[in-house]
């Protein structure tokens, strides 16, 4: 049982290795190796026009990569059997038909990738439209829509899920939904990829993160490590703390007229900076937002491009 599910767990992850993709001259995607596993929510972050578009179309076989491979499930998307019943995606909300409806459309969705019918009244309770099953979809406003792309995710009732921000334009009740809908899609053992530009919201909702900008991979990491922010410290002689916690083996840099410092417990600054006779102006643990490591992350790869 134990070996089934490990073999199903390995069946049903997103692995993107050295992937490369440009348009025309420039590298919208750079060498980018990542791996999305079952049972968590894994957040895709980057400023706008950081790749992420890019990667999920080339993942799910919509533009074909320069270098490097995206598997999901084992397989290129194009080699997968009957592909939505083991991914469901949400890419672009708007492009349903707007003449039919959402029943319809849902329906049309069924037969051509031969899921049976009765799945089709079972997504749209799923998703809160049961009411406005049988109304035409260009009436529809920007939440119903993304609410029927997510009908459309499901319909196969998939092991994979892929939403590329899914929360854009949304009221917060609208946000509260989706969140709850990824996380129980993730309690489920389902493997669930979702990009955003806004730390804040995949704080609230993914388990793991991806960070990338430029195209490159910047951080794959649980998103509880990236609440570690090292240690805050401001001193009346800014230059020769900087070298005394350096030479202390201190990871050191300028943040906001202080220093951010890595590698050392606050009490330990607080002892060197004593000895070297240094007064301290402040000294928190922690301290940073989840959006400022975010910034600090895509910065850095932004000031190496220039
Ligand atoms: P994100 O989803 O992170 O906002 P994208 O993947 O949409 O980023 O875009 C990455 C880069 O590739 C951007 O510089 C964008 O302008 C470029 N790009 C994306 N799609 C195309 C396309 N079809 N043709 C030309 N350039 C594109």
């Amino acid at each position: 049982m134990e070996t089934a599910r490990a073999a199903r767990d390995a069946e049903d992850m997103i692995e993107v290795t050295g992937l490369t993709k440009r348009y025309g001259g420039a590298l919208a995607v750079d060498e980018l190796t990542f791996a999305v596993k079952p049972g968590l929510v894994t957040g895709f972050l980057g400023p706008n026009g950081a790749g992420k578009s890019t990667t999920m179309r080339v993942i799910l076989g919509l533009e074909s990569p320069d270098e490097g491979t995206a598997l999901v499930c084992g397989r290129p998307y194009a080699g997968l059997r009957r592909p939505m019943l083991r991914v469901g995606a949400l890419l672009d909300a708007g492009n349903a038909h707007g003449g039919r409806t959402a029943r319809g459309h849902l329906s049309w969705l069924a037969r051509s990738n031969g899921i049976d019918r009765r799945r089709v009244g079972e997504v749209l309770t799923e998703v809160g439209l049961d009411g406005a099953a049988d109304r035409r979809i260009g009436g529809f406003s920007l939440g119903m829509r993304q609410r029927l792309g997510i009908a459309g995710a499901l319909l196969g009732d998939p092991e994979v899920l892929i939403f590329d921000e899914p929360v854009n334009g949304l009221d917060p009740e609208g946000i509260r939904w989706i969140r709850d809908l990824m996380r129980s899609m993730a309690a489920d053992g389902r493997t669930v990829l979702v990009s955003s530009h806004l730390m804040g919201e995949m704080a609230l909702t993914a388990d793991h993160v991806v960070v990338i900008a430029g195209g490159r991979l910047i951080a794959d990491a649980p998103m509880a490590g990236l609440r570690h922010g090292g240690v805050l410290v401001r001193a009346a002689d800014r230059q020769a703390l900087a070298r005394e916690l350096r030479r202390h083996g201190g990871e050191v840099r300028d943040e906001d007229g202080g220093l951010r410092v890595r590698g050392l417990s606050a009490a330990r600054i607080g002892e060197l900076a004593l000895a070297a006779g240094i007064a301290l102006r402040e000294l928190t643990p922690g301290g940073r937002s989840l959006e400022e490591t975010f910034m600090e992350l895509t910065g850095a790869v932004a000031g190496r491009a220039s």
